[in-house]
């Protein structure tokens, strides 16, 4: 990269003495001389240890929604972390937060409070697992759960390894997971109404839980086909099994009640976490009050930092900025403004490109038509994509290199901004030739 880098090299080489590849997440390398580290973020921009300012589409990979030290939930966390940040004990304010999610999530009668998107799905399929007496999952390839051995199959792995689509392959994301835990995942091509239903008439009596994205939100945002969402919903109340919708990106972002009121889909448990607490360290799990109550008869679920002070205030004041203010509609419109613009300038260099996902999370794929699912996406260009996202970096624009991270916006991205943004866009395009 043609940036200033100085600074974060010197720290790399520093941090890769004590951590693993010099950083506390594996997404967080991006190569020896490459890999940038943070100063500071305010609002929509963040700044490197050189100085570089970029306008960030990355937001830590979605929690920020408000924008980056939002002063009134930085001020509500101080304030609340006066009287101590943990007590092995709830407070009043967990309940409240509690009573806001059920306000605003239409599936959700009951929750439980976490701390990040790993356990709330972790929890979530052992409630299934208990509420139906059966031990499978099914998920979807190009989704992804967290980094629990149970679901972290099948998620960024080439799509050339996972076989045929009528015997798909579940991958191992990663060494380490036991043999015995690959017995109990199948996965499957998303969108592919076929393959699901021969899949339950064969199985269905093992199958404890379908768990679900509502669109790949790891995989460039491409979104669920007409009836499909309602077609698993359909599946799982006809064969007895826990539809689990993982909201963790989607949730407190596509809308105040997340995907399942956009797309009009009720599941039985829902997962979230980033947005929620705008940065804090925050998640739930909730649904149906009655699969919720086997917690605590029979079902263990808790936590030593479950309800901390500081992501619980965080989560209070953020959902009731969500709540009162037309914060996520104006997302979305400045969202739309992006997409519609990128679109424009890709038509215009005369490249094929197809921008998928919601205004609020969405990506594009070069070089292939319209992709239905993970396999199909796999062959748009990622190598230009990369190339362009370097080109954006270089002239202050930074949605991830990475070309199934969607790009992500917050209320703190304002009109000028994604106009500054598209003049980035349109001057990488025409530097980068495919
Ligand atoms: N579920 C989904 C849909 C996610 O996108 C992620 C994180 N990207 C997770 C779960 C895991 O969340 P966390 O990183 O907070 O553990």
């Amino acid at each position: 990269m043609k940036v200033k880098m100085e600074k974060s090299q010197a720290l790399w080489r520093r941090a890769a003495k004590v951590m693993p590849l010099g950083v506390n997440s594996n997404f967080r390398y991006w190569g020896e001389d490459q890999t940038p580290y943070v100063q500071r973020a305010e609002g929509a921009y963040l700044w490197d240890v050189d100085g570089n300012r970029y306008i960030d589409y990355r937001l830590a990979f979605g929690p920020i929604i408000l924008g980056h030290a939002h002063p009134k939930v930085n001020a509500a966390v101080a304030e609340a972390i006066g009287n101590g940040s943990l007590y092995a004990m709830t407070s009043e304010r967990e309940v409240r937060v509690a009573e806001k999610i059920v306000a605003m999530c239409p599936g959700v009668e009951m929750v439980r409070l976490s701390n990040t998107g790993t356990e709330v799905t972790m929890h979530a399929l052992r409630v299934a697992r208990a509420f139906t007496g059966r031990e499978k999952v099914i998920k979807f390839e190009g989704q992804y759960h967290g980094f629990h051995d149970y679901l972290l199959f099948s998620t960024y792995s080439e799509a050339s390894t996972y076989g045929s689509r009528r015997s798909p392959i579940p991958v191992p994301s990663t060494s380490g997971i036991p043999r015995a835990l690959h017995e109990l995942v199948i996965t499957l091509p998303w969108n592919d109404f076929e393959i699901l239903e021969e899949t339950l008439r064969r199985a269905w009596f093992d199958i404890a839980a379908i768990i679900v994205e509502p669109l790949l939100g790891n995989c460039a945002g491409v979104e669920p086909a007409p009836g499909w969402l309602e077609f698993i919903r359909k599946k799982c109340t006809e064969y007895g099994i826990v539809f689990i919708l993982d909201e963790v990106k989607t949730g407190f972002r596509m809308a105040r009640g997340g995907a399942q009121e956009v797309y009009g889909v009720i599941p039985d448990l829902a997962t979230y976490a980033k947005a929620l607490g705008n940065g804090y360290p925050i998640a739930a799990f909730g649904g149906k009050r009655e699969i919720m109550e086997v917690i605590g008869r029979g079902v263990a679920q808790g936590g030593t930092f479950s309800g901390s002070a500081v992501g619980v205030a965080a989560a209070e004041v953020t959902l009731d900025l969500l709540q009162n203010e037309p914060i996520l509609e104006t997302v979305a419109a400045r969202g739309r403004k992006l997409q519609a613009g990128l679109k424009q300038v890709f038509d215009g260099a005369g490249l094929q490109a197809n921008i998928h996902g919601h205004p609020a999370m969405f990506g594009f794929s070069v070089g292939i038509d319209m992709p239905k699912n993970q396999r199909e996406w796999a062959r748009s260009d990622r190598a230009y994509y990369l190339r362009l996202m370097e080109a954006a970096y270089e002239r202050g624009v930074m949605p991830d290199y990475d070309a199934r991270e969607p790009w992500f916006l917050c209320y703190a991205h304002s009109e000028a901004d994604i106009d500054e943004t598209l003049s980035v866009m349109e001057d990488a395009v025409r530097a980068v030739k495919r």
